[in-house]
Order: structure tokens, then C-alpha cells, then sequence
């Protein structure tokens, strides 16, 4: 007799192959300690509960690992940090979930050519960290970088705080080690700045959720440490005000490092978390930051302010000092964070062609008042990347339908204005259904024979993203 607590044939004969082809390798089997992987950060999404959970330590562990989920036909979930907001990392019912933490060695911090060796589990900020203590920075630079790793920045195409002086973390790629699903293992660059050689295997993987390979090391582009960043706050009396500043600076040429906006009901839960003062009458606030040597900051923030003035703007105010900036910094990062205190949170991830970003702006707010749905908006505005939050009180039953017609809302008026439904998060299984609204059937085409190509038995991450 069975029980319900007795896994299925199907998961009893993976996790016997792994424990007869590699013994030792850390294997979680009860469902009590898989339930921690059902889950990424979309936590409102239904996932399914993994088979087994498996770390594996090396690139022969993924190798093998490979080949038992293809003799078996087992889908394989690749899995960071999850702090994933798309649901790539999120489980799949019975499948094998392979997680990149005990892979966590930066390899190699190469001076002479800019670049780190690292391998998918290291953690943002560490690496970040790590390369500061040599001079050097690491660009890209997620709000979740204190938590996220590197394979899954690379599995997403992470964006974040300074993507629009510095690019998505696929600027900063020079090459991958991956794992195909046949377990062949493969280099899709080197240390060159410079390869033209044949197709670019590394921008196809970058971005790709796992579905097209995994991740077992990277090859990152490495700068010389920027000068310390000046810090500047700009309140507006409405968002569309805000909206035309940021288009401004997008026509002055200007590239700050840093070039966020909070609307007033952000800037509120920011500040009652982080007691900083903010003014919070204002209708919206941009974060602009530069980290240009010498004069040439101050010289980048004074155009900056002007193209605030401009636009309408009641009140400037620059960050006294490093420490202050780096609370303001830190704030702006703590944005979600901020808005789940006040409730249930969704959070959507609209970008639309920088100088649309104050038609993106009102069309968000119109929705919001049409669904009345609570949303606060915040977002990387330099890269026209908005993030309006959906904030549900706890429980409410209306939550999940009003959120799919928000969703809809969203999408299409992102699209109309020639953006798209997703900047930085993925379309992982989360937004699914609107990838072929935005890139067309031939579109679809294409990428289905690429994944066909690559993933032929459809292993690897499957249901994510087509
Ligand atoms: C508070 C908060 C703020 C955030 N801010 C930002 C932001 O500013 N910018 C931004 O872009 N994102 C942001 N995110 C989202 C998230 O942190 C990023 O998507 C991040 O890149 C995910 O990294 P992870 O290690 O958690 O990956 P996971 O969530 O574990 O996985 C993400 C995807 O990568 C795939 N993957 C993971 N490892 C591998 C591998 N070795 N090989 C192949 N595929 C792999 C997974 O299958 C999945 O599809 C934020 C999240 C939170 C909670």
C-alpha cells in the first residue's frame, strides 16, 4: 500500500539515480524541506512542489545531473537565490530543482583584463565586494543585489539601479561555461573585449531562465572603480512633471548612474519605514545620482537640476554627505519592501521607450483609479523601466482576478506606447501568454526552433518563458 507521503515512481527512480551516480551530493527528498523551493519571489503564483531538490558543487555534478533528468524525462528547474519576479525559479510538480548556492567561488579576479571568473552561486553584492577591495567595480546592480546571485542576474538579464549609464547585466557578460541538455558542456567566449566569432551563444543564454542551458560559470566585465557618486533628490508636483524631467535629461544627453522615481504613495511607505524626511506632499521624486570624476559630477547634476526646473519641479535637495546618500540608496532599494508592509503586494515590471515615460505614468495612474487598486509606482525612470506595485489588503478575495485585469492593462498600455511587458524580470511563467501579443507568431517561430534545437526532449525549465 502507498501512502500520499510515498513519492511517485517517477521521482523514486530519480532520486535512486542520484544517489547511485552521485553519492554524497547534498539531496533534499522530504516534501517538508522541498516545500522551500515551491516558491520565488511571486509568491502569489501557483507552483508546483520539486520532486527533489539537488546542489551540486561542480560542473561534472551538473553534467550528470543532466543526463539522469534526460534518461528519465525529468524536468530540471535551475535555481539561484529566488528572488526571481517572473516565477523561473519557482518549482515545477516533480521535477528536479538544481540549486546553484554550493557553486558560489569567485574563480579568478583578473586585473590585466577587467574581468571576473565566477561561478553561478555567488552573490551579487559579494562579488560586488570583492572586486571593490581591488579598485574595481562590478557594474550591474540590482535592488535585490545583497540577495540575488550571479546566475540568476544572468538567468534573468538582471537590470537594476544604474542599467542606464552601465547597461543589464548582458553588458557585462563577456562569456558562459553552460551545460546543454544533452549534458554536452560548452564555452561561448573567452576574455576577448573583442568576438565576432560565429553567433552570440552568450546574449542568447543571457536572459534565457534556464530553458535554453545552465549556467556553471561566467566570465564578467570588470571597470575601474567610479568615482564616489553625488547624490541628488528632485520632488515634483505630479508625476507626469516627474515623467517630462526624466525625458529632459534623456534629450540633454545626460546618463546619470543612478536615475530612479517613487510616486507619492512610495515615497510615504519609504519614509515610514526609513524615517528620512522625504517630502511627502510631493506627487513623485527622482533619485539622480552621478559618478563622474571631478567637476564633471557636479557639472552632470547641475544640467540634471535644470532639466528638473524645467519640468516643473518644487524642491531640490542634494544628499549631504556619502553616509546620506547611501541611506537614500538603500531606501529606493527597500521601495517593495516598503509597500508589503502596507499589504499584499504584486509587482509588475512595464517599460516603455524613455521619453514615453510620462504617458506611462498617466496611463498607470487611470488604471488605477478604473480597478481601484491600490499602486504604487517606482522604478528605474532613466531606462523608462517602471515598477507599479499593486498593494492588496491581506486576504482579499479580489485580489487574484483584479490583478489579472490591472495585468492586462498594463501590458497593453506598455505596448501601445512601443514598450514591453517585461524590463528586467523575465516573462518566466508569470507573463507567459502576453510574450507572443508582444514579439508576433514569426517571433514565436523562431524562438520555439531555437528551443527545440537546444532542449529537444524540453527538459529544461519547461512552461517558462514560451
Ligand atoms: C526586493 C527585490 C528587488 C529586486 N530588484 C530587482 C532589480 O532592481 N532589477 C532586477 O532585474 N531584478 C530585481 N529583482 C528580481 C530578482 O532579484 C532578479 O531577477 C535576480 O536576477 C534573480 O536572481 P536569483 O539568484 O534570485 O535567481 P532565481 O530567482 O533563483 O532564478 C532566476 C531565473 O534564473 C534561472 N537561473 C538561476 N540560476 C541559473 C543557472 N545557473 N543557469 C541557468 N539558469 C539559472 C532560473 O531558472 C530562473 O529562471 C528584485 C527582487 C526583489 C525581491
Amino acid at each position: 500500500m502507498t501512502t500520499a507521503r510515498d513519492p511517485s515512481p517517477a521521482t523514486a527512480a530519480l532520486v535512486g539515480a542520484i544517489r547511485a551516480r552521485l553519492p554524497g551530493l547534498r539531496l533534499l527528498t522530504e516534501a517538508i524541506d522541498r516545500e522551500g523551493y515551491r516558491l520565488d519571489e511571486t509568491a502569489y503564483l501557483h507552483a508546483g512542489l520539486p520532486g527533489a531538490v539537488v546542489f551540486p558543487t561542480t560542473t561534472a555534478d551538473v553534467v550528470e545531473l543532466v543526463k539522469i533528468a534526460a534518461e528519465l524525462r525529468v524536468p530540471i528547474v535551475p535555481r539561484g537565490a529566488g528572488t526571481g519576479l517572473s516565477g523561473g525559479g519557482a518549482g515545477i510538480e516533480g521535477a528536479l530543482t538544481m540549486v546553484f548556492t554550493a557553486m558560489d567561488r569567485i574563480l579568478e579576479i583578473d586585473r590585466e583584463n577587467l574581468v571576473a571568473v565566477v561561478q553561478p552561486g555567488v552573490i551579487n553584492a559579494t562579488l560586488k565586494a570583492a572586486v571593490a577591495a581591488e579598485g574595481l567595480f562590478y557594474a550591474p546592480d540590482p535592488a535585490s543585489y545583497e540577495l540575488c546571485s550571479i546566475g540568476g542576474n544572468l538567468g534573468t538579464n538582471a537590470g537594476g539601479l544604474c542599467c542606464v549609464k552601465y547597461g543589464q547585466t548582458r553588458e557585462s557578460v563577456l562569456s558562459l561555461e553552460v551545460v546543454m541538455a544533452d549534458g554536452a558542456v560548452i564555452r561561448t567566449g573567452g576574455k576577448n573585449v573583442k568576438d565576432v566569432a560565429g553567433y552570440s551563444l552568450t546574449h542568447l543564454f543571457v536572459g534565457s531562465q534556464g530553458t535554453l542551458a545552465i549556467t556553471t560559470e561566467a566570465t564578467l566585465r570588470l571597470r575601474p572603480a567610479p568615482p564616489p557618486r553625488l547624490t541628488m533628490l528632485a520632488f515634483f508636483p505630479t508625476l507626469e512633471a516627474a515623467g517630462a524631467a526624466v525625458a529632459g535629461m534623456a534629450a540633454a544627453g545626460l546618463a546619470p548612474v543612478t536615475l530612479e522615481l517613487m510616486d507619492q504613495f512610495t515615497i510615504a511607505a519609504v519614509d515610514d519605514m526609513n524615517d528620512l524626511g522625504l517630502d511627502r506632499t510631493a506627487a513623485a521624486m527622482l533619485m539622480i545620482e552621478s559618478d563622474m570624476p571631478g567637476t564633471a559630477a557636479t557639472d552632470e547634476l547641475e544640467r540634471a537640476e535644470s532639466a528638473c526646473m524645467a519640468a516643473g519641479a518644487t524642491s531640490l535637495v542634494r544628499a549631504a554627505d556619502a553616509q546620506e546618500a547611501d541611506w537614500l540608496r538603500q531606501a529606493r532599494r527597500a521601495a517593495h519592501y516598503a509597500l508589503e508592509r502596507l499589504g499584499d503586494v504584486r509587482m509588475e515590471d512595464v517599460a516603455v521607450p524613455r521619453a514615453r515615460v510620462p504617458d506611462m505614468l498617466r496611463a498607470i495612474e487611470a488604471i488605477a483609479a478604473r480597478h481601484e487598486v491600490r499602486i504604487g509606482t517606482f522604478g528605474h525612470a532613466g531606462d523608462g523601466n517602471l515598477h507599479p506595485d499593486l498593494v492588496f489588503e491581506r486576504g482579499d478575495p479580489t485580489a487574484e482576478a483584479k490583478t489579472e485585469a490591472v495585468k492586462s492593462d498594463l501590458y497593453r498600455a506598455a505596448l501601445d506606447l512601443g514598450g514591453t511587458v517585461t524590463g528586467e524580470h523575465g516573462i518566466g511563467s508569470a507573463r507567459r501568454e502576453w510574450l507572443e501579443v508582444q514579439r508576433g507568431a514569426d517571433a514565436m517561430r523562431v524562438m520555439r526552433a531555437i528551443k527545440t534545437a537546444l532542449d529537444p526532449l524540453g527538459i529544461l525549465n519547461p512552461g517558462r518563458v514560451i
